[in-house]
């Protein structure tokens, strides 16, 4: 692939591109938990209306991040935002850490973070390694008000302006292992193929294929090294 090296770049990733690190997506978990729904855990209703069951669907995820590491597709975009000339962004739906922790700084969690919570009273979020209880007590104000730092059903997105605005600009826009079941990410494609090349990479046919100009099928861990060894590979000035 031969893109000019002042190309801007957007990376949309989803659940599939953590699926080989050990990370279940909601399809593979059946999009149950403990016999709940996940729509009716991850809700702000849920949370108001039984805390503690929510912070423990979280504590569970947050403590699985011990287990898990990144895997080649993760450390594979972190070498191409290290290499590549031109203005790079990073968008993950994934709450999991594992971009960060390959080294990926031009990051956006747009769907908030496990390792985070914030506080509902004075409203500073704060990293967070441990399990999150009801009665625990913000670091920064005391009161016993915190929840995950977790964009839920019904909520607003994080940095969407920012979002839109490089997708805007962008000529290359590349979605990584997303079922496109979930909006505003699901539309990022239409947002960008005004002027970008639009490249899908997963495992499995999705319902956005069509919207694609290129895609490719397999493993995220095979394809996004390809890939990346071909931008990097091709690259003109
Ligand atoms: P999804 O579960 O709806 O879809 C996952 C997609 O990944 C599928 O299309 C599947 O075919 C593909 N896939 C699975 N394994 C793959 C692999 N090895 N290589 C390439 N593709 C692979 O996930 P979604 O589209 O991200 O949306 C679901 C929502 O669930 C998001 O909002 C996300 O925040 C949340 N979620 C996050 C995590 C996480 O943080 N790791 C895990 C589960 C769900």
């Amino acid at each position: 692939m031969h893109i000019p090296a002042d190309t801007s770049i957007v990376i949309l990733t989803g659940a599939g591109i953590s699926a080989e690190s050990g990370i279940s997506t909601f399809r593979d978990a059946d999009g149950l938990w403990m016999n709940h729904a996940i729509e009716e855990v991850a809700h702000p209703t849920a949370f108001r209306r039984d805390p503690a069951l929510v912070h423990e669907f979280y504590n569970q995820r947050r403590r699985q991040l011990f287990e898990v590491s990144p895997n080649a597709a993760h450390l594979a975009l972190a070498r191409l935002e290290q290499a590549w000339p031109g203005d790079f962004l990073l968008v993950t739906q994934n709450v999991d850490d594992l971009h960060d922790r390959a080294g990926s700084l031009k990051l956006i969690h747009m769907h908030g973070e496990l390792r985070r919570v914030r506080c509902l009273k004075c409203l500073q979020s704060h990293p967070w390694m441990e399990d999150c209880l009801p009665e625990t007590p913000c670091p920064a104000c005391g009161k016993p008000s915190l929840r995950p730092h977790i964009v839920w059903f019904d909520e607003m997105p994080m940095k969407m302006g920012e979002i839109t605005r490089a997708l805007s600009r962008c000529g290359l826009f590349i979605c990584i292992g997303t079922s496109g079941n979930v909006y505003p990410a699901a539309g990022f494609v239409q947002q960008a193929s005004r002027q970008a090349h639009t490249l899908e990479i997963n495992a499995e046919e999705t319902r956005i294929r069509s919207q694609f100009k290129e895609t490719r099928k397999g493993l995220a861990s095979c394809e996004v090294p390809r890939l990346v060894d071909e931008l990097l590979g091709g690259m003109t000035r």
